[in-house]
């Protein structure tokens, strides 16, 4: 009976991602044999706060109106993790997604958090610093009943970064009475943010290039490599796999992208974007691409760091790359899944390949909570432990499971999180 109630339900989420979401959840779900009552709490977030408010324009005759969101999936586990993204499409059906998403993040890599996201719909390429701040600063007012240390704590995601966080961390500060670092994380350095949060996800999705290529069958000297997205996720990723020694032929943004068969000075193209805002009008000694190109090329391994959906049944049959690993989340959908998996290309699932970003934010959360910082050797040689562990640990469910590492990583996650569920019982 409760079952029907909620079904209808899942119309208030309603977005493609958000049935995509569910409906690789009810998969794993009906594999595992996972109990029905767990199934239906897990299938819809337990809150969602979708707010609207105005923002001066830089001109003070103008005034702008948004929607802003913040959804908390799962409050069982501790409190809720999950970024703020900035974007023009922005809608409650892809953050509850995305929370959903984060959910079983943090429990493949062993974290104290239940899975959140939160979003604004707006372009920030539009705004300026200043109205950006006022959107920021007026967002973290409408939903600060629903974020704090032990609550919600955000983080950067597509749009916003340290100084977004910052501002983020300053509001609530300043409505509370005092100084509150762990509110947020992936911010800056000089307010209790953690060195290494930024390259964080990058380097952690390259912490696994070795493992993963070898079990996709390729040598990892010289292994050459593709990446998707050039914003913190692909830079870092980009610059990473540089410094690991693969070479990185090819690397695009929303402006298109770049391809140099000897290999792109990701340093020289990460200076270009600081100056210039994006990789338009950059060559790097090679050849200008399209983005669609750049998925299909020939490089033994493809990392979508952009966004979510661009592998698609339509470019799935054509993808060259042996290895895919999903810095973004959600870059390949389900129809595209089942086709590279027919086709023998080893995907790491985004809940896994760019859980090293979520893991910092861990870092950061208890070091600030400590009062007591970590140097950079200590971060980075932890997330590789925890990267190394959660890649072994799902590789071998995945094999008793005979099945791929995205299955392998939600029976986990899933298990993890239904197992502290049925643990907690029902209140009252
Ligand atoms: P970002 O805003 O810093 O960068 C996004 C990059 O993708 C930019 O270079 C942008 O130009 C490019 N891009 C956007 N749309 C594109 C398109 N249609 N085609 C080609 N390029 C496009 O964002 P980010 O923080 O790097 O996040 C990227 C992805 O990684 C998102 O899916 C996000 O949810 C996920 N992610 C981010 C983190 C993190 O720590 N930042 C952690 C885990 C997952």
């Amino acid at each position: 009976m409760s079952q029907h109630i909620l079904q209808g339900g899942l119309r208030e989420w309603e977005s493609p991602l958000y049935r995509e979401a569910v409906s690789q959840f009810d998969r794993v779900a009906d594999l595992m044999g996972l109990d029905a009552n767990v199934a239906e709490r897990l299938r819809v977030p337990q809150r969602s706060i979708v707010v609207t408010f105005p923002y001066r324009h830089d001109d003070y005759s103008e005034v702008g109106s948004l929607f802003g969101y913040r959804v908390q999936h799962l409050l069982s586990m501790g409190p809720t993790k999950g970024g703020i993204r900035f974007a023009p499409d922005v809608n409650l059906g892809e953050v509850a997604a995305l929370a959903m998403l984060m959910t079983w993040k943090c429990a493949i890599v062993g974290l104290p958090f239940g899975g959140a996201k939160g979003g604004v719909r707006v372009d920030p390429m539009t705004l300026s610093s200043a109205e950006l701040q006022r959107v920021t600063r007026r967002y973290t007012t409408e939903i600060i009943n629903f974020i704090g240390p032990n609550k919600d704590i955000p983080a950067p995601d597509m749009g916003t970064d340290e100084q977004v966080m910052g501002w983020i961390m300053d509001t609530y500060s300043q409505q509370v009475g005092h100084t509150e670092p762990a509110v947020v994380t992936g911010k800056p350095p000089a307010l209790g943010g953690s060195v290494a949060r930024r390259e964080a996800t990058g380097r952690g999705l390259v912490s696994l290039l070795p493992v993963a290529a070898q079990h996709a069958g390729l040598q990892t000297d010289g292994i050459t490599v593709a990446v998707h997205g050039f914003g913190n996720v692909g830079r870092y990723a980009a610059l990473a796999a540089h410094q690991a020694g693969a070479r990185v032929v090819a690397i695009s943004d929303i402006s298109g992208g770049v391809y140099n068969g000897k290999g792109i000075d990701v340093a020289e193209a990460m200076t270009w974007t600081d100056l210039n805002r994006s990789l338009e009008g950059y060559t790097g000694g090679g050849d200008r691409i399209g983005n669609e190109e750049l998925l299909v090329l020939d490089a033994e391994v493809l990392l979508p760091c952009a966004t979510g959906g661009v592998v698609t049944d339509a470019n799935a049959g054509e993808i060259k790359a042996k290895l895919i690993m999903e810095g973004a989340n959600g870059p390949t959908t389900l129809a595209a899944d089942r086709i590279l998996g027919d086709r023998g290309v080893l995907i790491v699932p985004d809940v896994l390949a760019n859980a090293g970003g979520v893991t910092v934010s861990y870092f950061e959360w208890v070091q600030d909570l400590q009062n007591y910082f970590w140097s950079e050797g200590e971060i980075v040689g932890r997330l590789r432990e925890i990267m190394s562990r959660a890649f072994d640990e799902v590789m071998s469910v995945a094999i008793s499971h005979k099945t791929d590492l995205r299955t392998g990583a939600l029976i986990k996650g899933i298990r993890r999180v239904a197992d502290a569920k049925l643990a907690r019982g029902i209140f009252p």
